[in-house]
């Protein structure tokens, strides 16, 4: 049979003007002579080719996996070492999503029952239907990444974590000195000080957010998920965050919306009475108010002038909470990177503003350990939009958990 191995790349294409050379020989040479993996299969699913790196990788030799389901050769596992379903295999997604994806965090277990940490990437080649009619995917072994990285952020972990405590107690020596009560400095010193009191906060908060991002990366965040009803767990964080907004003379705003008739009526103050939804969700609260507070802070921090907003809403399936500003808006180039750790937008409007480009990746990792989706929608000197989505549970889940943990409660 015969394929174009180089589909969307012309410029690697074998050119031969020696007749006597085979271009499909030459391309199967190169191929077969490289380091990474690299599997061609059919929209059966069925392998077509397999270089000797990629066999080498799965265990199984060229021979044998030619013409058997890419299932059985590239064995896809997630963290917990459960096979991925096929709604989550990019193997299979590819031949419905007729696009290119790479995978970074996948793990191989090989025929001799190794986990292999792996990256694959995966692009599919059309028909001029532009259907999908099969797919090569290049796989690599990443376990020297994956050890490098791993070392990277223990080293983190323990640089971060020993140096908190000198710097919170300099820092507390640092309040003592600016306290009238105690200590007695003149005009000129109280300047400095403040100044060096100021940037040892900064300081701290950047190794609390080295710290915890790191524990982010490798799993190591402690979370204790209960059942929260989102409404009022958000007009009670409002309450503690609105000062530090009101303080910059923003209006702070509270906006509680549905777009489902799952809802119960709640008497409010004055003998009112409205439609209140309840979105209950089973998240850590400690670790949900760390990531609105950010949010928060950030739009306070971005917006010169105008109004935050923070907005919960949802249907059936979702919670979606917000937090809106009228702020610097970011640029459309930015907006893919900023839940990368240490990205900070350069701008004449955000550069002067203190930050460790922490935050959001912070951010990012706690919302995807409830299952949730985090991301941005914004407009440059407008305003940004933060949505997060969490997965809502039903009033008949929540009761269920909620009487769970009232008869762990009782004595
Ligand atoms: P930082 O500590 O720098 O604020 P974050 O990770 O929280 O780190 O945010 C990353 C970058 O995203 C910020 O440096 C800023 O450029 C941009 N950003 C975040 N939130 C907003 C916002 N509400 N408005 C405008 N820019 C924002």
């Amino acid at each position: 049979m015969s394929f174009n191995l180089f589909p969307h790349n012309d410029s690697t294409k074998v050119t031969s003007k020696d007749a006597k050379v085979d271009p499909t020989l030459q391309a199967k040479v190169i191929i077969d002579s490289i380091d990474d993996g690299v599997i061609l299969v059919d929209e059966s699913l069925t392998i077509q080719m397999i270089n000797p790196s990629a066999s080498k990788l799965c265990g199984w030799n060229t021979e044998e996996a030619r013409g058997i389901s890419v299932d059985s050769v590239v064995q896809l596992v997630n963290d917990k070492g459960e096979s991925l379903e096929p709604n989550q295999n990019p193997m299979h997604l590819v031949f419905s999503s007729n696009q290119a994806t790479t995978n970074t965090d996948l793990t191989l277990l090989s025929r001799d029952g190794q986990n292999i940490p792996i990256r694959i990437h995966i692009t599919p080649l059309v028909n001029s239907e532009n259907k999908v009619y099969q797919a090569v995917a290049v796989l690599n072994n990443v376990s020297e990444e994956r050890s490098n990285e791993q070392q990277r952020a223990d080293f983190i972990s323990t640089a971060s974590h020993e140096m908190r405590t000198p710097v919170a107690a300099i820092e507390g020596y640092l309040a003592l000195a600016l306290n009238d009560k105690v200590s007695t400095i003149d005009t000129r010193a109280r300047g400095y000080i403040e100044k060096a009191h100021a940037s040892t906060q900064h300081l701290g908060q950047l190794f609390q957010d080295l710290l915890t991002s790191a524990k982010a990366e490798d799993g190591r965040l402690t979370s204790h998920p209960t059942l929260v009803e989102m409404g009022d767990f958000l007009e009670q964080l409002i309450n503690d965050l609105r000062l530090v907004a009101t303080n910059k003379n923003l209006v702070v705003d509270f906006v509680s919306g549905s777009e489902t008739n799952s809802s119960v009526i709640n008497a409010k103050q004055g003998g009112e009475r409205v439609i209140q939804p309840l979105y209950y969700v089973y998240v850590d609260p400690d670790r949900i108010r760390e990531v609105i507070t950010n949010l928060f802070d950030n739009a306070v921090k971005y917006t010169p002038q105008g109004k935050i907003t923070i907005g919960l809403t949802g249907n059936d399936q979702v919670v979606q909470c917000f937090v809106r500003d009228t702020g610097t808006g970011i640029p459309k180039e930015d907006v893919p990177h900023l839940f990368q750790k240490f990205y900070r937008v350069d701008s004449s409007a955000t550069r002067t503003v203190g930050g460790t480009g922490l935050g959001l990746f912070i951010c990012r990792k706690i919302v995807e350990l409830y299952n949730g989706r985090i991301w941005v929608e914004s407009e440059l000197n407008k305003g940004s939009t933060f949505y997060i989505n969490f997965p809502r549970l039903s009033s008949e889940k929540a009761e269920k958990i909620q009487s769970q943990i009232t008869a762990t409660n009782l004595p």
